[in-house]
């Protein structure tokens, strides 16, 4: 089968350099890869306490920067997940395939729900990965980019669809993870040992931020004692995340930007770093102000969600017929 690439994203919150390196930036690439499907995650978004309007714009914000990347939606689907009621039918026939058990081994269910003890943790941040593995199958998609916190979550899609073939005969389409050669883990700049994320914004750079405020966060980024700019992410994991930074933008390997600063102290490796981001974002801002204004996101979104529902609930329909439900329509 050709390829048939599924990526999504969370409107959790204001998209981060980290989205920007881990898949925004591989799109135009993926395009002309292979047959994509592209959505907004926004069933996905509701598992952490978010505010209506806050959730929507959010949405609205990821179509427009999909766009801004290079997406053609002519060529690729790109939808809204709770567009597509499939997800949501799906999810409800997966979930008595995938256990408690390897639910709760899951990294980002430990992480997300610890800050959540207060408030109750939701079931559906619990069952989380069966959505996306349905989000997954519904498309046969086979090639799965993400960046490597997801890639947990894509292999116990591979677990169920393992467990669901050999139970009902060749049904799914099994997917693999592709992450990117660099770049599949943008740190924090604020604490280089943890990922940076758009639900946690300390040490973030958000692609709406001002340029000023771009090269401020990376001048004051969190390095390390020592002088020699050198990749070595256990000693200097700092230093380190902001050469693979510079290395995916420019798209030249860690071993070629540690030769370009070899003789580069840290003040101004940094700023050249703040430069190489700014050159990048600014251009990608601006298509994205202008697609915001022109609202075209929403017509990219119906033919999106409209294509997409076509695959998707011939998926289901193969589905509830192997499982034994009846269908009357
Ligand atoms: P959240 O905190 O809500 O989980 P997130 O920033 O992790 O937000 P997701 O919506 O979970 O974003 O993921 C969207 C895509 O971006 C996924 O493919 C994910 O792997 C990728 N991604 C997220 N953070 C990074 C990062 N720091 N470096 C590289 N890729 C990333
Ligand atoms: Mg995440």
């Amino acid at each position: 089968m050709a390829e048939r690439i599924l990526t999504g994203i969370k409107p959790t919150g204001q998209l981060t350099l980290g989205n920007y390196i881990g898949v925004l930036k591989n799109l135009p690439k993926m395009m002309d890869r292979g047959e994509c499907f592209i959505f907004i995650a926004d069933l996905h978004a509701l598992t952490l306490p978010i505010e209506p309007k806050v959730l929507k714009d959010n949405s609205i914000d990821i179509a427009s920067f999909y766009l801004a990347a290079g997406l053609d939606p002519k060529q690729v689907a790109l939808f809204l997940q709770s567009d597509v009621s499939a997800h949501a039918e799906m999810n409800a026939i997966m979930q008595n395939y995938l256990y408690m058990g390897e639910l709760s081994r899951m990294t980002q269910f430990k992480e997300k729900s610890a800050k959540m003890k207060e408030s109750g943790i939701g079931l559906g941040l619990f069952a989380y990965p069966v959505l996306m593995a349905c989000d997954i199958i519904l498309y046969d998609a086979n090639t799965i980019p993400v960046g490597e916190d997801q890639v947990q979550h894509v292999e116990l899609t591979r677990n169920l669809v393992n467990r669901f073939n050999q139970r009902y005969g060749n049904i799914l389409q099994m997917p693999k993870a592709v992450t990117p050669k660099v770049g599949a883990r943008i740190m924090s700049l604020s604490d280089p040992t943890k990922k940076m994320s758009k639900s946690d914004p300390k040490g973030d750079i958000y692609l709406k931020d001002d340029i000023e405020v771009i090269r401020k966060k990376i001048m004051s980024a969190v390095t390390d004692s020592g002088s020699e700019v050198k990749y070595d992410v256990e000693n200097k994991p700092g230093i380190s995340n902001l050469l693979i930074i510079y290395a995916s933008l420019k798209d030249i390997s860690i071993k070629e930007a540690e030769q370009h600063f070899k003789d580069y102290r840290y003040g101004d490796f940094k700023k050249e770093v703040a430069q190489a981001v700014i050159d990048e974002l600014e251009p990608f801002k601006k298509r994205y102000e202008k697609i915001i204004a022109s609202q075209s996101y929403v017509e990219a979104l119906k033919d999106g969600a409209a294509k997409a529902s076509i695959l998707a609930n011939k998926t289901l329909n193969r589905v509830k017929d192997a499982v034994g439900l009846f269908r009357a329509k």
